[in-house]
């Protein structure tokens, strides 16, 4: 893509594993995809005050519009568990605190369904993408991924709650226990990703 200026877009994200499955996801000849870091740029704090992962998204694409004003892509995503009334989802990175470790996350969720047996361990990732080109004209996408949390964590790919997700279409496999590929082909970011291209008509 040399330098065009035009096929560059800012991820609004301080999250590497989110960065890593956008790249993958939208791997098109001629776009690049940077954080505000990888341009030397402070990025801003954007507080996550949207009800819903679409008003997350175009919250944080939205504020890193108005900084940079170049095309820009956010993702707001989480983790709903059904036993838990859908919790934590938009509090997902949050949810063992402020500033909280996928570690400390992923162990807050494991106490809170010690004793849930495995039929009642349905969950599902939700994703909502926000993009806003250099004119400030917004396109938002979604995408989810079904499955259920399992009793201890496996594997080391991914990021956040991978280590515990069983997603119903990996024969027992958690996320982290996938390959990059095999996750974006399934996960709720993949295809949140794949739909928003489609309906930029094909980025
Ligand atoms: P956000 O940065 O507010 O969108 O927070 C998203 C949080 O949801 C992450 O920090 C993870 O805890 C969780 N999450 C979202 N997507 C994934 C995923 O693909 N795998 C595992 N956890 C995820």
């Amino acid at each position: 893509m040399g330098d065009d200026p035009g096929h560059r877009v800012i991820v609004a994200t301080k999250n590497r594993g989110k960065l890593d499955e956008i790249r993958c996801a939208l791997s098109f000849p001629g776009w690049e995809f940077v954080t505000a870091e990888d341009v030397g740029i402070e990025p801003p704090e954007v507080e996550e005050t949207g009800e819903t992962f679409v008003d997350n998204a175009l919250l944080k694409a939205g504020a890193y519009h108005r900084l940079f004003g170049l095309p820009t892509l956010a993702d707001d995503s989480g983790l709903m568990v059904d036993a838990l009334g859908g919790e934590p989802g938009v509090r997902s990175a949050r949810y063992a605190g402020e500033g909280a470790a996928d570690a400390d996350n992923n162990a807050k969720l494991l106490t809170a369904l010690a004793g849930t047996p495995a039929q009642e361990r349905r969950a599902r990732f939700e994703c909502a993408v926000a993009y806003v080109d250099g004119l400030g004209a917004e396109t938002t996408a979604r995408g989810t991924c079904e499955g259920a949390i399992g009793t201890a964590p496996r594997g080391s790919g991914g990021f956040g709650y991978d280590p515990l997700f069983l997603p119903d279409a990996t024969g027992g496999r958690t996320m982290a226990e996938l390959s990059a590929d095999e996750k974006n082909a399934i996960s709720h970011r993949g295809h949140a990703l794949r739909a928003l291209a489609e309906a930029l008509g094909g980025l």
